[in-house]
């Protein structure tokens, strides 16, 4: 048996798939229970009228949905990480992550910076004076 601490609460359980100690368990569940409920009758919503109606914290709601927990055709928004738009899968709507894949890959962006034709010419005297002097 291994022990962690529950995501939710931070108490220290024994380790289960979830990821939360037999309270938050229950407590998920019954607030999945309530959100199902909600979204029966509801074709959309977004998260904020999720949490609204049904008094469910934000983060179990993003953790239902990023766990296909929420068996629902409702097409379910949530914000963005970032900038807050409307988003209904992953974290950060289009534009943020293309941001980040830039950020990440800049190389493969931005246009390579012209080198200064100066260095050019001091790395072709480095050249020819190195197979000079051989
Ligand atoms: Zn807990
Ligand atoms: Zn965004």
């Amino acid at each position: 048996m291994k022990l962690a601490n529950c995501t939710q609460c931070g108490a220290v359980y024994v380790e289960n798939v979830h990821g939360l100690c037999v309270k938050c368990l229950r407590e998920e569940e019954e607030a999945e229970d309530l959100v199902a409920e909600f979204l029966r009758e509801k074709n959309k919503a977004s998260l904020e009228e999720i949490h609204q109606a049904t008094g469910v914290n934000h983060k179990i709601i993003l953790r239902m949905l990023k766990r296909g927990r929420i068996q629902s055709d409702a097409v379910i928004s949530y914000p963005c990480e970032t900038c807050g738009a409307p988003i209904s899968e992953g974290r950060l709507c289009e534009a943020c992550s293309n941001n980040i894949v830039r950020q990440l890959k800049p190389d493969e962006w931005q246009p390579k910076p012209e080198q200064p034709s100066e260095r050019k010419g001091n790395q072709r005297l480095y050249i020819k004076d190195l197979l000079k002097n051989k």
